[in-house]
């Protein structure tokens, strides 16, 4: 039996319909911003294989410091004892955020890291004997798929089976221009009974890349302030330089209380989780009763090789070459956004830092486009372009290492695209 064969027979793949008997592509291996398949077939990933890839594949740094980690220390529980790898990326992390940010606690992807936060400002309350229920959110959110996570995103299709286990949440716009007292009113109206706020800043991105301005997130971040509302930053997908700067922290001056962290974290190489908080909050733990610890933990809780990847990742982040890559990226998304904006089946064009979505123009009310997000996906897979459109959105957020020839076939292989839709 072929691999495609025995994957069919055995596997059973997330957001995947298998009724279709869909085929899956076997990769056999990678190497900076290409993967091979077992034809040998190459394609650029334009997605950084599911926004998680930074410094592309494969990346020798990364793997030594890994290998070398393997050889030394695999894995040891995290509750009584404690390892290098683990105090070094916190080390690492918390000298390059805010200063409001104080403590690491070690999860293994973004959902979890999310659950923790959660958990953090619920419990926070209830510490303190004034529990509060509620949950602050935005509208179109994404969190991730486990339950406080999925609870806290938008509902919609995919959450529908379970509505009826999720907990409490208050839905505001993203802040613009012009809401700013309508989000006042919501605040001031339910600022007793909220938990915490819980936002994606400056993008929300599986919604589609979704975009709204620094100036305008503060303003609603200081709003939250005044009204003692606690503040989770979920910088799981925006971290590690995706918006042109490390953080999209670094381009707000409000600082939040928890921050989410995860995909980038480890350039994509390992599965890890980080939820950092402020010293208030860590404080609100501390006490001679049991009953306020943080009851969380899972089994492979800051896992030296994962941790031994991060802090690898942050070396390279920090070095002026990729610095310079993020910038590089930046610069040609701009250009290239510029020279197709008024293409008539482009109805809008957005970008913040490395990241760059089109939204297609797909005639509404007609049936011309249904399908328009499998055409686009093939249509590109075709070209050994890794893209994967969120419905009629095709987003480029590639790995800083991708060359500027292959973002040109990238931005050509759309461009092409767009012309053979429009005859
Ligand atoms: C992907 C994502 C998550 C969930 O992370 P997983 O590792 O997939 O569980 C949470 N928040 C945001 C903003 C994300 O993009």
């Amino acid at each position: 039996m072929t691999l495609t064969n025995r994957d069919a027979k055995y596997i059973w793949h997330p957001y995947t319909q298998h009724y279709k008997g869909n085929k899956h592509i076997v990769i056999d291996h990678a190497s900076g911003s290409y993967l091979f398949d077992q034809d040998g077939k190459k394609y650029i990933d334009a997605i950084s294989s599911w926004w998680v890839i930074l410094h592309g594949h494969s990346h020798p740094y990364i793997a030594e410091k890994v290998i070398k980690q393997l050889g030394k220390l695999d894995q040891v529980i995290f509750a009584g004892f404690t390892h290098e790898p683990a105090i070094q990326l916190a080390e690492k992390l918390l000298n390059i955020l805010p200063p409001s940010q104080q403590k690491v606690f070690y999860t293994d992807n973004g959902s979890t890291a999310i659950e923790v936060a959660l958990k953090m400002c619920i419990q926070f309350w209830y510490n303190q004997n004034q529990p509060r229920s509620k949950i602050l959110a935005f509208k179109n959110a994404y969190h991730g798929d486990t339950f406080g996570a999925m609870s806290v995103s938008a509902r919609g299709t995919w959450t529908a089976p379970f509505k009826n286990q999720m907990f409490e949440v208050i839905y505001i716009d993203t802040p613009d221009s012009n809401n700013l007292e309508d989000l006042q009113k919501i605040i001031e109206t339910h600022a007793a009974d909220l938990a915490c706020f819980i936002f994606e800043p400056l993008v929300q991105g599986s919604a589609g890349m979704l975009m709204h301005k620094a100036e305008h997130l503060d303003q609603l971040m200081a709003l939250c302030r005044r009204n003692g509302i606690l503040m989770i930053q979920d910088e799981v997908f925006t971290g590690f330089g995706r918006t042109g700067r490390n953080f999209a922290a670094d381009h707000l001056q409000q600082q939040a209380d928890i921050l989410c962290f995860s995909k980038g974290l480890t350039g994509g190489t390992m599965p890890l989780g980080i939820t950092t908080c402020s010293s208030e909050i860590y404080a609100a733990f501390l006490a001679e009763d049991n009953l306020k610890t943080l009851f969380h933990g899972h089994s492979f809780t800051a896992n030296p090789l994962a941790c031994a990847a991060a802090a690898a990742s942050l070396d390279l982040l920090a070095e002026p070459d990729c610095q310079a890559a993020i910038q590089r990226i930046a610069a040609l998304h701009s250009t290239f956004a510029t020279s197709i904006e008024l293409h008539p089946l482009v109805r809008s064009v957005r970008q913040t830092g490395t990241i760059l979505a089109i939204e297609w123009e797909t005639g509404e009310g007609t049936s011309y486009f249904n399908g328009l997000r499998d055409w686009l996906y093939n249509f590109f897979l075709d070209k050994g372009i890794i893209l994967r459109p969120l419905g009629n959105i095709i987003y480029i957020l590639p790995p800083y290492c991708i060359s500027n020839a292959d973002l040109e076939e990238i931005y050509a292989a759309i461009l092409e695209a767009l012309d053979l839709k429009l005859r």
